[in-house]
């Protein structure tokens, strides 16, 4: 009869699976706990970041009042207040879509999206800074491809694409869009005769607040959170994302996106 097994073919059994579940277990905590530390990381990073604009719009602002009989500085200084309280609401939107990114259900009621929408949407947001430096953006590729996800998501990822593809290009150049596709993923890349990213940089720049030089391209407003944001909605939708450069003569992001209902959402990787 079952009762009468041996018992030691009961503990051989039980052992192992036993010691998996405790395994598990601690890799669940541990797990845990970077997440947990990642998290604490992003608020006292958005803190720090957030005094930097706020403390300099005191600052003008107080000066402003000083210069009320000279109208010059005054205008200079509301022209600076301006600029920084642009950078302070780039900021705020952006560190608002990491965080819905980062939430339980980032990729909620995915559906096929146009490409072509997306891209035309993406150019058009560039639209006005491709202007003022003469810089053309010309799509190209393959039309009326489809990808399977977040509309909003996907969108903004390109735009940072291509808005980071227009900052960092000088006057009178020229930032490519094309899209293609195999029988499961679209690329779309975005190509720029731009300033460029030195080697040793290359992981660093999709980490949060990251950017190379600060001081060097100040003047370009960036947060540091675009490319973490490209990065985490290549990774919800179980794609990715990835930078060839040359410094002094360009770059390309190439980012790559399931065409159908993908299974392998990756918040894995985000880590
Ligand atoms: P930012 O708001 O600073 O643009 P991102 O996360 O979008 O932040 O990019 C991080 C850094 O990567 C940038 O500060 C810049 O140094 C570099 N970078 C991103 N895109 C490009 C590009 N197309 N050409 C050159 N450098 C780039």
């Amino acid at each position: 009869s079952r009762s009468g097994m041996p018992s030691r073919h009961v503990t051989a059994r039980v052992a192992p699976l036993g010691s998996r579940l405790v395994l598990a277990l601690v890799e669940d905590r541990t797990r845990e706990r970077r997440v947990e530390a990642v998290r604490r990381d992003f608020v006292a990073n958005v803190s720090h970041e957030l005094k930097t604009p706020v403390g300099a719009i005191r600052l003008l602002a107080e000066a402003v009042g000083d210069a009320a009989d000279d109208p010059e500085a005054v205008k200079r200084f509301a022209g600076r207040m301006l600029t920084e309280s642009d950078r302070l609401s780039r900021l705020v939107q952006q560190v608002i879509e990491l965080s819905r990114l980062q939430g339980d259900d980032p990729l909620e009621a995915p559906m096929p999206v146009s490409l072509d929408d997306v891209i035309a949407v993406a150019v058009d947001t560039s639209a006005i800074d491709a202007d003022s430096k003469r810089i053309q953006v010309v799509t190209g590729g393959v039309h009326g491809l489809e990808v399977y996800g977040s509309q909003e998501q996907v969108t903004a990822a390109v735009a940072n694409l291509v808005a980071n593809a227009v900052s960092y290009s000088g006057n009178d150049s020229t930032v490519l869009v094309t899209a293609k596709a195999d029988e499961r993923t679209v690329e779309i890349s975005v190509v720029d005769q731009g300033i460029g990213i030195p080697e040793t940089e290359m992981d660093r720049i999709f980490e949060r607040f990251y950017r190379v030089d600060p001081a060097r391209h100040r003047s370009t407003g960036g947060t540091g959170l675009g490319l973490s944001i490209v990065k985490h909605v290549a990774a919800t939708h179980g794609g990715d994302v990835r930078v060839w450069s040359v410094e002094g003569q360009g770059s390309t992001f190439t980012l790559t996106l399931p065409r159908h209902l993908s299974s392998t959402f990756n918040q894995e990787a985000l880590l």
